[in-house]
């Protein structure tokens, strides 16, 4: 898939995530229009004037104003528009057009996501997934009163084939460290905990449950393990398809034991290039299991937090 090709699906799915917005453009810092989209283009006509008029003149003020600005994410109120400008790295500015009812929050929660997309693609990076993930939705309601207050607890319970990541996930995520030889094979379990703040009234604490990869042969012991469990972290180490064909397995012995849980599948080791496993064959696994999907590094920590975070708002998703 060429780069163009990868814009107009990720601003595809931007434009339909959200009913409020109308167009998107991504523009070089020089005021180019590499890419643009306008929601609905062949069936209004008149309103691609109207847009491109609009970037023209934002192009102006996005030199004049944040020309040597390496970082911003900006929301402005014109007539009966929104315009959210985010930086996709040092090369692109994400410029988004919605209508005036769509919250600052939301725009933003949107925006960054889908620029920090561009940024990635700019950068030749290659597995990349360019639908909105399910976190982003949530997240954008968070500061619009939903959420509710207090101290919750939240088990969650990381499971995979040994060496796909499980622990040095959770060592990411608990203490942002990555041991490159790994760490001693979990026998039996070992339990971590971190809080997640969400703001201050609202304090997730997580218990992580690292599950030892043998637990699968050790029968009598895990269903204990499994008790109470809120949340399952489905990993998969990328650079090994036959640790992918062993989710089915996994999900098959949670089964057995009968109770609410959510899932989310984990690709690990998206920094190696060595991968035996298509973006498409993890789109289709997360389908087969209803649930959303992350491609992850422990090693440079991308998505861990997020993983975790979704972990969190997933459980507040009840309230
Ligand atoms: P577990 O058995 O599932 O707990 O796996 P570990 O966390 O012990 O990791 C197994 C091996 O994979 C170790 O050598 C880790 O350093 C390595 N590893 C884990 N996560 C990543 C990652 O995201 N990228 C790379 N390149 N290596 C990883
Ligand atoms: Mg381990």
């Amino acid at each position: 898939m060429g780069i163009t090709d990868k814009f107009n699906e990720l601003i595809s799915n931007l434009l339909n995530s959200l009913e409020e917005i109308q167009a998107a453009a991504i523009v070089d810092r020089n005021g180019l229009i590499i890419f643009s989209k306008i929601k609905g283009m062949d069936k209004e006509d008149d309103k691609i004037g109207t847009v491109t008029a609009t970037f023209d003149s934002f192009i102006e003020r996005i030199k004049k104003d944040f020309g040597a600005a390496t970082n911003f994410v900006n929301v402005t109120l014109v007539d009966e528009n929104k315009y959210l400008f985010a930086t996709a790295g040092l090369e692109a500015i994400l410029t988004v057009i919605a209508d005036k009812f769509i919250s600052d929050n939301s725009l933003k929660v949107f925006g960054s996501h889908v620029a920090n997309k561009i940024k990635l693609i700019l950068e030749g990076e290659e597995l990349i997934n360019l639908d909105i993930p399910p976190i982003i939705p949530i997240l954008s309601n968070m500061r619009e009163g939903k959420l509710p207050e207090g101290n919750f607890s939240v088990k969650v319970i990381v499971l995979g084939a040994p060496g796909v990541g499980k622990t040095s996930l959770i060592r990411r995520f608990v203490d942002n460290k990555f041991a490159e030889n790994g760490y001693v094979s979990t026998i039996g379990v070992d339990i971590s905990r971190k809080e997640v703040i969400i703001n201050k009234n609202c304090i997730i604490n997580e218990s992580i449950w690292d599950i030892g990869g043998q637990a699968q042969e050790t029968a009598p012991y895990r269903k204990r393990f499994y008790q109470g469990a809120n949340f399952v972290f489905l990993v998969f180490d990328i650079t090994r398809k036959s640790t992918f064909a062993k989710i089915q397995r996994w999900i098959e012995d949670l089964d057995n034991s009968s109770q609410q849980l959510s899932f989310i599948l984990i690709a690990n080791k998206t920094d190696l290039d060595n991968s035996e496993v298509t973006l498409e064959e993890i789109k289709q696994k997360a389908e087969e299991l209803s649930c959303p999907y992350l491609l992850c590094s422990a090693k440079t920590g991308n998505n861990v937090i997020g993983a975790f975070k979704y972990a969190a708002l997933k459980f507040l998703e009840q309230y």
